[in-house]
């Protein structure tokens, strides 16, 4: 069976196309284009303008290096939330034009779902993980617990991309600002002591922005915040994952979102999860990221479940919760 999935939830548009004919996801085409704007924070207008502009080229080039005809398409597939109401709905209107002209099936999947759901599709061993989600506009630790994934930790105020960002925005660096901020906590050496908020099982990043940004103003190295901030932020998510962890008694745990491809992230979860004698998976890069071929592949695991969506009742909703989807296709 094959699905195309449609990524619209905030800055990437993303076009995906993946078989589900075995047990794994086999993914055929996953291209994304980003939007990138040329001062302040994501405007959701300009960024679902954007993605209007892109999306049919996007369809038509995933088709063609999938070496798929359109008429092999089985499901069409798109992120129903949660994310920016004027991008939702044009990766959702893009979705349901693409489903009436081939006359086939329409899905609507959770976006944070998706990125646990393409771990569990994509790497051998990685059966019922913890997922550390950690995105631009999104923090969650999550993972499946009686019918549904669970939110077991979350950010209180603003996602952890999104402070690297703001910090890096405000530094005069180019958006997406993690990467740069990685480049120069390479180069630190001193640590500078930053707020740790850890309320109960949630994280707060808000507090820790501003001190980096004083530290910055009191002529502090550029070099040393980036790696406090790294070293305090990362710390605080990889203590929160270790004790879901210990909660759920699950002896996995999974990176997703943009973050993820930090390799000081990485480094610090894998340490938690070898000391605990649990496995550590993380997907490529091109799966980490926002993109389709994580939509493509939850709207086929809930179809082949039997779950249905009407064009007519595809609507879009900004506040989808982690917790509010049914998860059928497990036992
Ligand atoms: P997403 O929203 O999941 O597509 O992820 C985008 C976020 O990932 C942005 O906030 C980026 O700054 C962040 N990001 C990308 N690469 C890195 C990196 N190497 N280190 C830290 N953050 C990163
Ligand atoms: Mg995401």
């Amino acid at each position: 069976m094959i699905c195309v999935g449609i990524e619209g939830t905030a800055h990437t548009i993303g076009v995906g196309i993946v078989d589900g004919t075995g047990k794994k996801c086999n993914v055929l085409s996953n291209i994304i284009k980003i939007y990138r704007p040329k001062q302040g924070g994501i405007h959701p207008r300009e960024a679902a303008n954007h993605h209007a502009s892109y999306v049919a080229d996007l369809i038509k080039e995933s088709a063609e290096k999938a070496q798929v005809d359109f008429a092999d398409i089985d499901l069409v597939s798109f992120s129903k939330g949660p994310g920016l109401g004027p991008c939702l709905r044009t990766a959702a209107t893009a979705a349901r034009a693409l489903s009436l002209s081939l006359d086939k099936p329409i899905m609507g999947v959770n976006h944070c779902v998706a990125h646990l759901e393409i771990g569990r599709g994509t790497l051998d061993g990685c059966k019922d993980p913890v997922l550390l989600y950690t995105s631009g506009a999104n923090t969650q630790i999550t993972a499946f617990a009686e019918g549904k994934y669970r939110v077991f930790g979350e950010t209180l105020d603003i996602g952890i991309g999104n402070c690297l960002d703001k910090f890096g925005r405000n530094m005069g660096f180019e958006f997406p600002c993690g990467p740069k901020i990685e480049e120069l906590a390479r180069k630190g050496k001193k640590y500078l002591e930053l707020p740790y908020s850890i309320k109960g099982m949630d994280i707060a990043f808000s507090g820790l922005l501003t001190a980096a940004e004083q530290y910055h103003k009191k002529g502090q190295r550029l070099e040393d915040i980036c790696y406090s901030m790294q070293e305090t932020t990362f710390a605080a998510l990889t203590e929160v994952t270790e004790r879901a962890m210990a909660h759920t008694e699950k002896n996995e745990v999974l990176l997703g979102g943009g973050v993820a491809s930090n390799k000081r992230l990485r480094n610090m979860v894998q340490i938690m999860a070898k000391e605990r004698d649990a496995h550590f998976f993380a997907p490529s890069k091109d799966l980490c990221i926002d993109n389709g071929a994580m939509i493509a592949w939850l709207g086929l695991l809930m179809y082949n479940s039997g779950i249905r969506m009407k064009v007519e009742d595809s609507f879009i909703d900004q506040r989808f919760r982690t917790d509010m989807v049914d998860v059928s296709w497990r036992d």
